[in-house]
């Protein structure tokens, strides 16, 4: 077993993901996993960072397939005895003109950005090791969409009480709610990007919670954050941050020193924590 660093990377085969890597390739000092739902795509964008002189190892990952999932944990587990820093990056959204019925989006985008990374997370974080670091790429459009919410949904997302059995129930509901055409109602807001964002954000807060009281003398330090507004395929030309510039705050939460007592379970954007 290699006693080696390892940090994993998911959806970075492009955006703000190969970036990340990219950036973790120069200042993490161990082997940094590109990882991609198809093959192709991921080894192609080792290949690109190699012609850049930097050195990403390749793993599959789709994180809407929990056999794809295991198998990288087992892979994790058996190579390196677990791993270092985590970067839960992959996540969709729907373009704002897309005519997809709502219910179908919120069904699609709450799958991959919250009940993937969940899935990751709930296979992946038992093998963090002591002194590692967790990201969940969440975005700055919770703000919006959690001032969309109900105040019965906002003070239950706000809660510091809140577990994961009842965030995924609540995850569950909106999306039960649009194939009813009742989410308005019920007192969510118009965004199905925006309520997978507040459920991925909400469950880093939980998770670093259960860190602190299940594994307190590890030192892991976990936390949410949002990238800026950034030109990917996802957000287009017009934004204001070029890739690098987007995963600037995830490499840092990704590189905390081991010295560091904080963040953690925090939200952050532009390397400060937000309060929401
Ligand atoms: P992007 O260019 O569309 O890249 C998304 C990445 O996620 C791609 O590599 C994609 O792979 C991957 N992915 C999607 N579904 C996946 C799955 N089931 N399993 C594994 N990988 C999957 O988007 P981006 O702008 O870089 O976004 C990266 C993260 O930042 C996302 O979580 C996004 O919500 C967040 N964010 C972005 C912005 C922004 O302004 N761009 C702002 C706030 C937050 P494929 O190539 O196979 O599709």
């Amino acid at each position: 077993m290699s006693n080696t660093p390892v940090a994993v990377v998911t959806g970075s085969n492009k955006g703000i993901g190969f970036a990340i890597v990219r950036a973790l390739c120069k200042q993490f000092p161990g082997d940094v996993y590109l990882t991609a739902r198809d093959t192709s795509r991921g080894q192609e964008a080792v290949a690109k960072l190699q012609e850049e002189g930097l050195r990403a190892l390749f793993h599959q990952l789709d994180i809407d397939d929990l056999q794809s999932i295991r198998a990288l944990r087992n892979f994790l587990k058996e190579k390196y005895g677990g791993l270092n820093v985590l970067v839960n990056n992959a996540g969709i959204a729907f373009k704002v003109k897309d005519t997809t019925p709502f219910a179908v989006q919120a069904e699609v985008t709450l799958k991959t950005n919250f009940f993937g990374t969940r899935n990751v997370c709930t296979e992946l974080l038992p093998l963090v090791k002591p002194y590692g670091r967790v990201v969940n790429v969440s975005s700055m459009v919770i703000n919006s969409a959690l001032r969309g919410c109900s105040q019965e949904l906002q003070q239950k997302f706000r809660s510091d009480m809140i577990t994961e059995d009842e965030l995924v129930k609540l995850m569950t509901k909106f999306v039960e709610d649009t194939k009813k055409s009742v989410h308005e109602k019920e007192g969510w807001p118009n965004t199905a990007y925006g309520v997978s964002k507040i459920g991925v954000t909400v469950l880093s807060k939980i998770q670093a919670r259960m860190l602190n009281e299940k594994r307190k003398g590890d030192h892991i330090l976990l936390n949410s954050c949002c990238p800026g507004w950034v030109r990917t395929d996802m957000a287009g030309p017009n934004a204001t941050k070029s890739p690098d510039e987007g995963a600037e705050t995830p490499v840092y939460l990704a590189l905390l020193p081991s010295d560091a007592d904080g963040p953690h379970g925090q939200h952050l954007s532009d390397k400060t924590v937000q309060t929401w």
